[in-house]
C-alpha cells in the first residue's frame, strides 16, 4: 500500500517500519544542526520533526514530557537543580517547573531554532519559560556538562535526538563520565532510551556505559508514545548512590498532569519479561 501527498511519514530503514498521518508541510527550514519541518496534522495538531524524525506533536507530547520528568523527580530525595539537555521544545522543562522543590531548571538546547519554533507552534509548552527559576540556554550540551561545577546537580534529563549527529555524543561513556561528576551524592541522571521493542540492544549498551561511568543502578522505565516507532517508548534512569530510587508520592496526584499519577508512577518501572532478561545482569 502506498500514501498519496497528503500523507506525512517518517520511514525507519535501520529498523524496516514507517509511521504516517495526515496532513500538510506548513515550514521547512535548514538550521546549522539539522533539518526541521513543521506540519499541520488531521489528527495531531501540529508535528515538528527533526531530519525527518518526529519530535513532538501537538496531541500526544504530554506522554513523553510528564514521563521525562515526574518519574524521576518524585523518586529523587530532594530535586532542587535540575538540568534538561536537548528538550528544545521546551515541554520538559514545563514539566520540571511544576515541582515546587525544584529551585532552579536549566535547558541546554543547541539549537535556538527548536525553541523559536516551539513558541510559534507550540506555545502551550513554553508557558513556564518566564518562570524565574528557568534558565534557557543555547550550546551543546557535551561541552555543557564538562564545564559545569562537579557535585552541582540533582537530576540530569537528558531530552535529546536519536543517538545520530549532534546528540551521538549524548548516549556515550565520556558524556555519562562527565554527567556523573555533576551530579551530587544523590544525584540521578534520566534519558529517552527509544523503544523497548525495536532499540533493545542500544537499551543495553546505554545501561552498560552508564554502569561502567559509574553509575550504580539502572532502572527502565516505559510509557505509550504514539508519534514514535513502535508506538511504545522507554527512559532510563542512572543513580549515582544506590537505593536512590525512593517514592515520594505526596504530590504526584496534585501535580497537573494528563497521563502520570501515583499508579503510573509504580507501574511504568514494571518490565515485561523479554526486557527483564535483556537488561539483568
Ligand atoms: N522528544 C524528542 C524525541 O525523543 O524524539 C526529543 C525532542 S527535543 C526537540 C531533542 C533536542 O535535542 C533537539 O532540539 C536537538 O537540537 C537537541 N540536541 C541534540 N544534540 C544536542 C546536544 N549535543 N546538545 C544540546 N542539545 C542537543
Amino acid at each position: 500500500m502506498s500514501l498519496d501527498q497528503s500523507w506525512i511519514s517518517e520511514a525507519v530503514e535501520a529498523t524496516g517500519t514507517a509511521f504516517a498521518l495526515k496532513g500538510r508541510k506548513i515550514h521547512e527550514e535548514q538550521t546549522p544542526y539539522q533539518k526541521i519541518e513543521i506540519f499541520e496534522t488531521a489528527s495531531c495538531g501540529y508535528l515538528m520533526t527533526i531530519d525527518g524524525c518526529t519530535m513532538v506533536s501537538t496531541r500526544d507530547n504530554f506522554l513523553y514530557h510528564e514521563m521525562m520528568s515526574h518519574p524521576a523527580l518524585n523518586a529523587h530525595p530532594n530535586p532542587e537543580t535540575v538540568v534538561v539537555v536537548g528538550g528544545g521544545d521546551c515541554g520538559t522543562l514545563r514539566e520540571v517547573l511544576k515541582h515546587a522543590e525544584v529551585k532552579a531548571a536549566t535547558q541546554v538546547e543547541i539549537d535556538e531554532r527548536v525553541t523559536r519554533l516551539s513558541e510559534q507552534y507550540f506555545p502551550e509548552l513554553c508557558d513556564r519559560n518566564n518562570d524565574p527559576r528557568a534558565t534557557l540556554f543555547f550550546g551543546d550540551g557535551i561541552q555543557w556538562m564538562k564545564d559545569v561545577a562537579p557535585g552541582s546537580i540533582d537530576v540530569i534529563i537528558i531530552d535529546s535526538t536519536d543517538p545520530v549527529g549532534p546528540a551521538e555524543g549524548l548516549f556515550g561513556l565520556k558524556f555519562y563520565r562527565d554527567c556523573i561528576r555533576a551530579l551530587k551524592p544523590d544525584g540521578m541522571l534520566v534519558q529517552q532510551s527509544e523503544s523497548p521493542l525495536l532499540h533493545l540492544a542500544l537499551i543495553q549498551e546505554m545501561h552498560a556505559a552508564m554502569r561502567e561511568a559509574g553509575f550504580v543502578e539502572t532502572h527502565l522505565l516505559h510509557f505509550p508514545q504514539m508519534i514514535y516507532p513502535s508506538g511504545w517508548w522507554s527512559g532510563s534512569i542512572a543513580l549515582k548512590r544506590a537505593g536512590s530510587l525512593v517514592e515520594r508520592l505526596d504530590n504526584a496526584d496534585a501535580l497537573d498532569t494528563q497521563y502520570y499519577n501515583r499508579e503510573i508512577h509504580r507501574a511504568c518501572f514494571a518490565l515485561p519479561t523479554f526486557v527483564k532478561k535483556a537488561l539483568a545482569g
